[in-house]
């Protein structure tokens, strides 16, 4: 919807006084940030910003744009690189970062119940200084990517292989729906404790891959998981794909690993395929054991373990892995990768096609996998670095990016936080029964289409 200038100045006071005058903004050089991510998709207008502090905030933020029938759209870090976070139809970005409280660390049952700004760096850091022994599993993404974000978009991290995607840890959810209504999903809706989803119909899952689409979150609680003493990577080179799935099925066999991560860079590993164990344990005699064990795995899958020098050690120990260096593979700073979920036996002719891609493209290759849920799935991933000064190498990387989106689907995986063209290659394959589900339910829940409208566009 266009809206005139009066109704724009009418709008701002209202926002002022819901969120206080500090804590919106239609300024060009405030929205200008909004209006783009740090990946290869071109920049879209943005009419508001606001910062709430508290559910009743978003609340009323909601029932305004009902009222007026203003586009929303949720924010946590805008880090998905897919720009998930940029307004496909304007209207107001809802940036929930001031809404940033850790509100409860239960021991016992594990769980951590945060308010939805709360970073994985703040979240790590607070476990760290007061529940040592307890840790959660974040993204490789910048410090500053939420939880609740992440989560969202069923993102991945250090703990996925051993207890699956960040999605399948939520316990619990406290939304504010389109209608403005606030609801509480999960455990929470019955009782104090937000332990658990079930066993009650789980509706949680509506507001995971949605892309802000079914309403807001203000709280999570996210499971939490014993943490090892010691940690260690062992690293395995293996010069042909197909090695792979093989490798991987026979690691996930010993249940001995709490991730396992695979690269491709032409750089970095000259053409190897780098596959990464994270191991723990409380003993330099379980770690020796442990160590041990994939050394004779990888010699039998015929790879060549490899002694990894300190620096490079240290680089894979960090959390998260600082993966962003390889966005400058050619100066000027800019990367978006697809993602995707992939079943493992199609790895092997992932890992080559994209390699394809990207020399048709003239991308060096780079690809960075994880395992999820003891090889259930593979969280495939192949990066396109370009230089964002210069507007035809965003395009280059963007026709690489969409002809992998094809790649993926083509091969029976799914794009993973898929920005729009990928999300409309997916509705065209889509079961049209699943279609009809999903706009039933988007129109009975959000009637005057104000949540994130042209995301899932069914
Ligand atoms: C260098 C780098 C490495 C990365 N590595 C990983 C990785 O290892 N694993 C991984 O999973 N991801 C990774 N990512 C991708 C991405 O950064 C993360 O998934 C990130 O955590 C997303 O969180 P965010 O706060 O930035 O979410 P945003 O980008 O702000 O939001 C993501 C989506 O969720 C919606 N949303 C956000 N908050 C809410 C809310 N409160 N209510 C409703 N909807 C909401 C948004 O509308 C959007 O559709 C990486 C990114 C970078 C740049």
């Amino acid at each position: 919807m266009e809206l005139s200038i009066t109704n724009k100045d009418e709008i701002l006071k209202k926002l002022e006084n819901i969120v206080g005058q500090d804590y919106v903004s239609n300024e060009p050089e405030d929205l200008f940030i909004y209006s783009q991510d740090s990946g290869a998709s071109l920049p879209r207008p943005v009419d508001y910003v606001v910062m709430p502090k508290t559910v009743e905030e978003v609340q009323k933020v909601v029932l305004l744009a009902n009222e007026d029938k203003i586009p929303i759209v949720p924010m946590g870090a805008g880090m998905t690189l897919s720009g998930l976070t940029i307004p496909i139809k304007g209207g107001i970005v809802v940036d929930m970062k001031r809404m940033d409280q850790i509100l409860e660390i239960n021991e016992m049952s594990r769980y951590a119940l945060i308010e939805a700004g709360v970073t994985t760096g703040s979240l790590t850091a607070y476990l760290e200084k007061h529940h040592p022994d307890l840790q959660v599993s974040i993204p490789d993404a910048p410090p500053s990517a939420t939880i609740t974000g992440n989560a969202l978009i069923h993102g991945s991290g250090f703990l996925s292989q051993k207890f699956g995607n960040h999605g399948d840890m939520i316990n619990g959810l406290e939304v504010v729906l389109p209608n403005g209504e606030i609801c509480k999903l999960g455990s929470c809706c019955v009782s104090d404790y937000w332990f658990t989803r079930g066993p009650i119909p789980d509706l949680i899952g509506l507001f995971i891959s949605s892309f802000g689409t079914m309403g807001i979150a203000t709280k999570l609680a996210f499971k939490l998981y014993p943490k090892d003493n010691l940690r260690e990577v062992v690293v395995g080179l293996f010069n042909d794909p197909k090695m792979i799935p093989d490798v991987i099925s026979k690691i996930t066999y010993t249940d001995i690993a709490e991730d396992i991560i695979f690269a491709v860079s032409e750089g970095l590993m000259k053409g190897y395929i780098f596959l990464g164990t994270f191991i723990t344990g409380n003993s330099e005699e379980d770690i020796g054991f442990k160590i041990k064990l994939l050394k004779r795995i990888y010699r039998k899958a015929k790879g060549t373990y490899m002694k990894i020098p300190d620096e490079l050690r240290d680089y894979f120990l960090e959390k998260p892995i600082f993966i962003s260096n390889e966005a400058d593979t050619r100066k000027g700073g800019g990367f978006e990768y697809v993602g995707s979920f992939m079943p493992l036996e199609k790895i092997p002719e992932a890992i080559e096609k994209a390699i394809e891609i990207s020399r048709k493209y003239g991308i060096s290759p780079v690809q960075m996998s994880r395992v999820i849920g003891r090889g259930h799935n593979v969280m495939f991933a192949t990066s396109f670095s370009f230089n964002r000064a210069d507007l035809s190498d965003m395009e280059n990387a963007r026709n690489a990016l969409h002809e992998t989106d094809k790649m993926i689907l083509d091969l029976g995986g799914i794009i993973w936080k898929s920005e729009l063209a990928g999300q409309k290659l997916m509705i065209e394959k889509m079961d049209p029964n699943y279609k009809r589900l999903l706009k039933t339910i988007r129109n009975l829940l959000d009637p005057n289409g104000i949540m994130n409208p042209g995301n899932w566009d069914v």
